[in-house]
């Protein structure tokens, strides 16, 4: 199959993706250029006094659709930030949000700041002065707009976030709602620091679960029959690789990591990999395994499984053709170019989607933003009673029967539910459901050729996505 000109910029990348599933539906002319375009963005400079200095900082925050409201996405703080960046995970927010049910329009943003270089109570103020600004113009709010962490921010900047809305809002009920993935004594809910990673596994069970589905990708047996490289140990890739390792394990035999690769055909013991790296700043000098600086190159050896889940564009045209993986499951944002994809999609290759893939992140979060508008953590109004009523059973089956209930259903039904299984089964339930929702997409749609995952779950979204915006007479 012949590949075009490559296109430039992670947006046009994601364009392109959308414009291979929207030459399959019948829509009125430009419709589909107003589905691709960024609804706005703002970029907001501000000053921070530093000890010695005075330094600018700036930050963007994009709207893709705002078709649902509020909108959802992460923040960013990264060197590499910039516009392109945000209208690009903007867009893919949209779609993710679609591909999940999850009743969400799309946004994205960040700050272009290395957040190594800068000290606790520094980079306090910086994140307030950013939040300040982004409160200010309408793009932080409960109603409207509600950021979560990204790449290098985490509880501790939505709590920052958080305090400095409630600040300049204080009669706003919701307030607490203005962000997700906050820590759970403001209001943060269990579950959702691993969530990413959780559904990410979610989505691998649900692919392996379907005989056919890992024998048309060239694959034979089980989850834990597979070996796997991962990409990146962030709070995607290690929550991920830490589920991986939990049961029926499958066998990671490569990690890569920014100052490079690990490599062990026996298998590498994640948490091992991982607490070396907390206490050395990276994986070289990892006792016992194989080490390669250059890491990238790893990518392209021979395994079963490939889950690029640390950046985007990591496979792209300048390595698509040497990747050796059957199966690329993207626990990233955009990990491969749309140039890869063809390449991949040509050779063969299936790739699970990171639209499908990552979407656990934002799931979860919906739920925390449900539990913080309904000011009531979930399960507790019924959690008694149905304890009580789960010992009425029990004692109803052991009066019957003459004998005594098994522990694990005494267990199972006299607790009660708690927050944190309700979250577990429903996250795992909404990635089952998409998963199969895609697969019967691509059922439906294939013609001659098999369609790939990726068109199939952008054909679902971009559907749902048109429908509402059709429907509010917004195209
Ligand atoms: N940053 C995450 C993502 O890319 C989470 C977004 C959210 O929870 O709003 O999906």
């Amino acid at each position: 199959m012949p590949v075009e000109q490559a296109p430039s910029g992670f947006q046009q990348s994601v364009a392109r993706m959308v414009d291979r599933a929207l030459s399959r539906i019948e829509l009125p002319d430009g419709a589909g250029e107003a589905l691709k375009s960024c609804a706005s963005v703002v970029q907001v400079s501000f000053p921070v006094r530093l000890r010695d200095r005075i330094e600018v900082f700036t930050g963007w925050r994009a709207v893709h659709s705002a078709h649902r409201l509020p909108v959802k996405g992460g923040l960013r703080f990264s060197p590499d930030m910039d516009q392109d960046h945000a209208e690009a995970l903007a867009a893919l927010m949209t779609y993710k949000c679609a591909v999940v049910d999850v009743p969400f329009g799309g946004s994205k943003g960040g700050l272009r700041i290395d957040p190594k270089q800068y000290d606790e109570p520094t980079l306090g103020r910086i994140t307030r002065r950013f939040a300040r600004e982004l409160i200010r113009r309408g793009y932080i709010s409960p109603a409207e707009n509600v950021p979560a962490p990204d790449m290098g921010t985490s509880q501790r900047e939505m709590a920052w976030i958080l305090d400095t809305y409630k600040d300049l809002h204080p009669e706003d009920l919701n307030h607490i709602a203005c962000v997700t993935g906050k820590p759970i004594e403001l209001g943060g809910i269990q579950g959702r620091l691993e969530a990413t990673g959780r559904g990410a596994k979610y989505a691998l069970d649900a692919f392996f679960n379907e005989p056919d589905a890992v024998h048309e990708a060239g694959l034979e047996g089980k989850l834990s029959d597979q070996r796997v490289i991962i990409q990146g140990l962030g709070n995607v890739g290690y929550h991920l690789a830490q589920f991986l390792q939990q049961k029926d394990s499958p066998r990671i035999i490569g990690i890569i990591e920014r100052d490079g690769a690990l490599y062990h055909e026996q298998g590498l013991d994640v948490a091992d990999v991982h607490d070396y790296m907390q206490r050395t700043g990276g994986v070289e000098g990892f006792p016992g395994v194989e080490f390669q600086r250059d890491g990238a190159q790893w990518l392209e050896a021979e395994c079963d499984v490939l889950i690029p889940a640390a950046l985007e564009g990591v496979i792209h045209a300048g390595n698509a053709e040497r990747i050796q993986a059957r199966l690329i499951v993207e626990a990233a944002n955009g990990p491969c170019t749309w140039e890869a994809d063809e390449i991949l999609r040509s050779r063969g290759v299936t790739i699970l989607p990171d639209i499908f893939v990552n979407a656990g992140g934002v799931v979860v979060s919906y739920f925390e933003w449900l539990r913080n508008i309904a000011h009531v953590r979930m399960g507790r109004l019924q959690r008694r009673h149905e304890a009580t009523r789960g010992q009425h059973v029990i004692s109803a089956i052991e009066m019957m029967t003459n004998q005594s209930a098994p522990d694990w259903l005494r267990d199972s039904l006299t607790r009660g539910t708690r927050e944190i299984d309700l979250v577990r089964s429903a996250l795992d339930d909404t990635m089952r459901l998409a998963f199969q929702e895609i697969r019967e997409t691509r059922e439906v749609e294939s013609n001659d050729e098999r369609m790939d995952y990726r068109t199939a779950a952008y054909l679902i979204a971009i559907r749902k996505v048109m429908r509402a915006r059709m429907d509010l007479g917004l195209i």
